[in-house]
């Protein structure tokens, strides 16, 4: 049968690492959703345009799944611009058909924000991903940081911290498609558990 997985949570939650590795282990596809709205993003911004100011959906009609390994999806102007136009319905519209093709006949690992919810609401296994936001700051901050002995590490993680939890608020507020736990969604909180830890709980819930 086509396994589907979706893999939903808050931002720097360790999803994208989970469903990575996960894919792997099943021989599944993977797709990350969040860079879809990165790149949309990415492409208003090159093209001069305000991603606050709506008409999104011409940029994410010609986002391609060439376009998500692009290097520069991943700064904070792309965090916040993909926040905003992920909050536009139109958007969400155009990007659904790419993401339901993505799984095709045999199936894949999907991680975003309503992958269980909207995408693949009859996906075989939802999880979503959390973690304290203390954890999910210093995480990313590890993950970006030049100097990891750096004198103000506190302040910056906390300044991450802040950002992350800017976006979450925005992801969990909007209209359309908010960042919420599928009902039928197993929730796995990630503090204090390795990368190794979470495959493991992922695949014995996998496999139930
Ligand atoms: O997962 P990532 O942090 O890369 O996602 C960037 C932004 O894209 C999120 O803050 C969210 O607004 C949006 N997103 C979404 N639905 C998804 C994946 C991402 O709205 N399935």
């Amino acid at each position: 049968r086509r396994l589907v997985i979706a893999v939903d949570g808050p931002a720097a939650a360790g999803k994208g690492t989970l469903a990575k590795r996960l894919a792997q282990a099943l021989d599944l596809p993977y797709l990350d959703t969040g860079l879809l709205y990165r790149a949309t993003g990415r492409r208003m911004i090159d093209a001069g345009r305000d991603p606050a100011q709506g008409a999104a959906e011409e940029f994410a009609a010609s986002v391609g799944l060439e376009d998500l390994s692009r290097t520069d999806l991943r700064v904070p102007e792309v965090d916040r611009a993909a926040s905003l136009v992920a909050a536009q319905p139109a958007v969400r519209r155009v990007l659904v058909d790419v993401q339901r093709r993505f799984a095709g006949e045999h199936g894949a690992v999907l991680d975003g924000r309503d992958i269980g919810t909207v995408i693949f609401p009859d996906a075989s296994v939802k999880l979503f991903i959390t973690a304290s936001p203390r954890t999910r700051a210093t995480r990313r901050w590890e993950q970006l940081a030049t100097d990891p002995a750096a004198p103000d590490r506190e302040e910056q993680i906390t300044r991450v911290e802040r950002e992350i939890a800017a976006r979450d608020r925005a992801d969990s507020e909007r209209a359309v498609a908010p960042l919420r736990a599928a009902g039928d969604a197993v929730r796995i909180e990630t503090d204090g558990l390795s990368a190794d830890d979470v495959l493991a709980e992922a695949l014995r819930i996998v496999a139930r």
